[in-house]
């Protein structure tokens, strides 16, 4: 039956009092306390007599051979950004290395591989979802090569003491092409509050939003804002305000149950910024996520058109540019299916909700079926200190990620 969801977090706990300390978790991609983790998972595999392969991306690599060569792919990333959480990405590689214990005793009819991505959060050099993405063929070199993190550390040097080359890290979609990828099942914490506030321990991902990201500069007339009557102003900021007052209406008006979407004005500069004169130019950042590219595409035409009337009711002009997009990656209905009985079979229940961040999942999507899980998230906090999931909830999520392996090697063992 499944195996133990206490040594799992046993083995978290190890890792957090070793690579973590008063601040919170300390594995930065490509720095000394992220290779001690990577040391650390080396042990553990020692100890089932496996070992660790390292791709041209850094990825790491752990096989248990099965009668088939179809894979089942299980994992997640061991990197943390600074003073982070001890749940964030290595929960998922702690539930995959018990899958691979289990399956390390009595070999499964088809093969399981465990990987852990590097360099997921991007949280030194400013590029998320680095290793996965050179995996899968999505990364662009020219995006990455003068990269630097706060200390004038290029990224190129730090690749290069860990021993992988910029100019070869493609390779690893190569190597990633020799595996006969039948599924990619990835557990991660929620990181939101979504899982708490419905009091469940579990939940089925449906995929990750889509992502449509810009700046929009309205302008307008600088005046003395003691002279001219508010009827004659021609005010960029409350053109502005207006718009992202619409914003919040067009996610809610295209939200649905079970199917939520968001709209964030996270940026807002204005100018000249001086307390007595009106705003002549106001900009603002828009970020827009949805799981259906119908419903994304709806809410940015919606957003424009707002952006637009509001600018006009305020007699300013309003520039939109891109700042990047993504679309969405819903995730395979099959594996969903079987997430849902695994969950269920668990917990007494199984809610589907999308994913709000980006995950390493998220470029597998193109390559194989994919599905994740979340746990439950205390407070909906993560990348801090403070993350965490209550032991139960833990446990049970843990169970219920272990049996999706177990059904998930059953299913591609089963397929002609
Ligand atoms: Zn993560």
């Amino acid at each position: 039956m499944v195996g133990s969801a206490q040594r799992v977090v046993n083995d978290l706990r190890e890792l957090a009092a070793r690579t973590s300390n008063a601040d919170g978790a300390q594995r930065l991609a490509w720095g000394p306390i992220w290779r001690d983790a990577r040391a650390w998972l080396k042990g553990k595999v020692a100890e089932m007599g496996l070992e660790v392969v390292t791709d041209s991306a850094g990825n790491n690599w752990v096989t248990v051979p099965g009668a088939s060569a179809r894979t089942v792919i299980v994992g997640s990333h061991l990197d943390s950004v600074p003073n982070g959480g001890w749940l964030d990405g290595c929960l998922g590689v702690a539930a995959a290395l018990e899958a691979l214990r289990e399956r390390a005793a009595t070999p499964a009819p088809v093969t399981l591989k465990l990987v852990d991505w590097a360099d997921e959060e991007g949280a030194r050099f400013g590029r998320s979802l680095l290793g996965s993405s050179a995996a899968a063929g999505s990364l662009n070199l020219d995006d990455i090569r003068d990269l630097k993190d706060r200390e004038g550390t290029r990224l190129v040097d730090a690749l290069a003491e860990n021993g992988v080359g910029i100019d070869t890290m493609l390779n690893a979609q190569r190597e990633l092409k020799t595996i006969d990828a039948r599924a990619y099942l990835e557990l991660h914490i929620e990181q939101g509050p979504v899982l708490e506030s419905m009091g469940k321990s579990t939940g089925v991902v449906l995929g990750t939003f889509g992502v449509e990201r810009h700046m929009l500069r309205f302008t307008g007339q600088a005046a003395h804002s003691g002279s001219t009557p508010i009827p004659m102003r021609r005010d960029a900021f409350l053109a502005a305000a207006e718009t992202a007052l619409a914003c919040r209406e067009i996610g809610l008006r295209h939200s649905k149950p079970g199917a939520q979407v968001v709209c964030t004005v996270g940026v807002v500069n204005v100018e000249p910024k001086i307390v007595t004169a009106i705003p002549g130019v106001c900009e603002i950042s828009l970020d827009q996520r949805a799981l259906d590219a119908d419903v994304l595409a709806a809410m940015l035409r919606d957003a424009r058109e707002a952006s637009e009337r509001c600018a006009n009711d305020n007699h300013v002009a309003v520039e939109w540019k891109r700042l990047w997009r993504i679309e969405p990656r819903p995730f395979n209905p099959p594996l969903i299916r079987l997430c849902e009985e695994a969950v269920h079979e668990e917990t007494g229940d199984a809610p589907r909700l999308p994913s709000g961040p980006l995950h390493d999942a998220a470029e597998m999507v193109p390559h194989m079926p994919v599905v994740m899980m979340f746990a439950y998230s205390s407070h909906g906090l993560s990348h801090c200190k403070e993350e965490d999931t209550p032991r139960d909830h833990l446990e049970r999520t843990i169970r219920a990620y272990l049996r999706l392996v177990e059904k998930t090697v059953a299913h591609v063992a089963s397929l002609t």
